[in-house]
């Protein structure tokens, strides 16, 4: 394989990241879990905002606004989005104001939900906070807020749903790079790469990294947290697509050769499932690594069945990624 992706330098970064996240290894866990090597990638251990895979993106995302000139980053999420506090902390260090779209898309009503965990950290790193019901289009108000400011002679930019536009992507086809110059370096090849799937991003953007690479799309196995199997596939054929495309590769994928799992999405997103609180529990206690309720809960979840269901061999290795999320939890105060 060879190690490089030479077009990633050609985009304008804004670095947001120390350098490459650790790679550790789960050994009081895989005594319990019987023989398959479990490794997690810490990509919710970084040092701005409280960290989380959106920095990644947002590396890419906000090195695209600053060189088109905008004063103004906008994006759009759930109440409890670790990517809007993110896209608010990224803009904080960029010297740009910050706007959050955020909708009551889960039906949770309870106080540390509306106001707490990363409701309080968006207030802190003063982002301007846009309260909207479940009904409305997040998208649309941010593009007649962005005119508003923009007859006001802002310049804005608009970042999508968890980052996830093909540029966003990029960070993830970066995060391929680099867990397999880790790879090598530690003398051990990941047979399967496990992410959360949400708006798509983490996953598209592994897929293109990995086939920029030369290797298979299928080793990136994703468990849906938000959308059902096949638009979460759809999502992240087109968003894979176009971030191949922005490598310079024009490598055919197909919606077949995607690894998606939509079994433990429970009743959607941001609700609660037993295997969640479970697999967050068995991670904390044998492990003091700690999930989020919303992605990497569901996931990691999604990885426990599949090695108890014999998906993997003895011997074999599974990397997780870890998201982040943290903040979220508190959010989820009576979820436990
Ligand atoms: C957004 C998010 C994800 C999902 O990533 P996508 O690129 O949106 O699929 C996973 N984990 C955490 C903690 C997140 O905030």
């Amino acid at each position: 394989m060879h190690l490089e992706i030479p077009a990633l330098a050609t985009y304008p970064r804004f670095k947001l990241m120390e350098g490459p996240t650790s790679i550790q290894a789960l050994e009081r866990l895989q005594r319990r879990l019987g023989g398959v090597n479990v490794y997690v990638k810490r990509d919710d251990v970084m040092g701005v905002g409280g960290g989380g895979n959106k920095l990644r993106k947002l590396e890419f995302l906000i090195g695209e606004a600053i060189s088109s000139g905008a004063d103004t980053v906008i994006t759009v999420g759930a109440r409890q989005s670790n990517h809007a506090r993110l896209t608010a902390a990224a803009a904080a260090r960029a010297g740009l104001a910050c706007e959050l779209v955020l909708t009551r898309t889960v039906p949770r009503t309870s106080e540390a939900y509306v106001t707490n965990g990363n409701v309080l950290l968006d207030e802190l790193l003063g982002a301007v906070i846009h309260d909207l019901p479940a009904s409305e289009d997040a998208m649309s108000f941010a593009q007649h807020r962005a005119s508003e400011l923009e007859a006001n002679g802002h310049r804005v930019y608009i970042c999508p749903l968890g980052g996830s536009s093909a540029t966003g992507c990029l960070g993830y086809a970066a995060c391929a790079l680099e867990i397999e110059l880790q790879s090598a370096e530690m003398g051990v090849r990941f047979d399967e790469i496990v992410v959360p799937h949400g708006s798509g991003g983490t996953h598209a953007g592994l897929v293109a990294g990995y086939a920029a690479l030369g290797r298979s799309a299928a080793d990136v196995r994703a468990h849906t947290v938000l959308a059902q199997d096949e638009q979460a596939r759809a999502a992240s054929l087109e968003k894979a697509t176009a971030a191949l495309r922005l490598l310079g590769h024009n490598a055919k994928l197909s919606a077949d050769d995607l690894n998606i799992d939509a079994t433990h999405l429970g009743d959607g997103y941001g609700a609660p499932t037993d295997s969640m609180r479970d697999a967050l529990r068995l991670l904390a206690r044998t492990e003091g690594l700690l999930l989020d309720p919303v992605y990497s809960g569901k996931a990691f979840a999604g990885l426990l069945h599949d090695i108890d269901s014999g998906r993997y061999r003895v011997g074999e290795n599974v990397l997780f990624v870890m998201t982040g999320g943290l903040p979220g939890l508190f959010a989820y105060r009576d979820a436990f």
